[in-house]
């Protein structure tokens, strides 16, 4: 019923002849394939090329953030109009990285829900628990936290406009990853919470997992029922992985 979706985070990573050769290689790769989705989120200065690239395939292009304003004087910030100008379909929001490294807070992520769907882009809102809060056991209280913070304002038409992607934050670019059990865990807490916010779309909903994810471990953590798919970072930079990734995705 949820097609699966793998999603590639190249963060700040890649000078543009590399991005797209491997925009091109995961072109290729995805096209083998119509029973799983797949998502590339460049830096913002790829953007444009990497469109033209996918352009025809079923490969859809994600930002990897945006502004919390409209537009205006904010020097340095692009909006979600102008990702939306450069064909971008994704906005991701709240990563680990932003909320944790550039301390953006639950009601800054809320405005920038806010400024996506305005555009009528999907939202891709990341979650995820530190591992001191795990470890004192307010993993899932801190994972619906943010959650509610961001989407329990939502209409029905806004929420077929989001994707979850839970990240436990120890698990980003560690090498350590959630074990299959602990991912499903969290995955049907965050299921049951949008259930309790919107139950049509509870079941319909697509909620990724994200934290080093590898060829080697995918198809354990995608066989899990709550799991519909993966946010990947440092594996979406080798065409040989992501394509081992997407191979594997079902
Ligand atoms: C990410 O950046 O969202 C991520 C999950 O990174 P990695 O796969 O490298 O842990």
């Amino acid at each position: 019923m949820r097609t699966p979706l793998i999603a590639g985070n190249w963060k700040m990573n890649l000078n543009l002849a590399d991005a797209s050769a491997l925009a091109k290689a995961v072109k290729d790769s995805a096209a083998a394939y119509n029973d799983r989705d797949v998502l590339l989120y460049p830096t913002f200065l790829q953007l444009t090329q990497v469109a033209a690239i996918l352009a025809g395939s079923k490969v859809s292009l994600g930002a990897q953030n945006c502004s919390a304003e409209k537009d205006g004087a904010f020097t340095g910030e692009i909006s979600a109009s102008q990702i939306k100008d450069a064909q971008a379909g994704y906005i991701l929001i709240g990563h680990s990285e932003r909320r944790h490294v550039l301390k953006e807070t639950d009601a800054f992520l809320k405005q920038k829900v806010e400024r996506v769907l305005e555009q009528g882009l999907m939202v891709m809102l990341c979650v995820g628990e530190t591992l001191a809060e795990r470890e004192s056991g307010k993993a899932v209280e801190v994972v619906l936290g943010q959650l509610n913070a961001a989407l329990s304002h939502l209409n029905g038409d806004e929420w077929r406009k989001i994707a979850i992607a839970y990240e436990p934050v120890w698990a980003i670019g560690t090498g350590k990853n959630a074990t299959p059990e602990d991912a499903q865990a969290m995955h049907e807490a965050i299921r049951g919470r949008v259930a309790a916010l919107n139950a049509d779309i509870a079941p319909k909903i697509r909620i990724l997992y994200g934290g080093s994810v590898k060829p080697d471990n995918i198809a354990a953590i995608m066989a899990k029922a709550d799991v519909d798919g993966a946010l990947v970072g440092g594996a979406s930079l080798k065409a040989e992985s992501f394509a081992e990734l997407i191979r594997l995705a079902k």
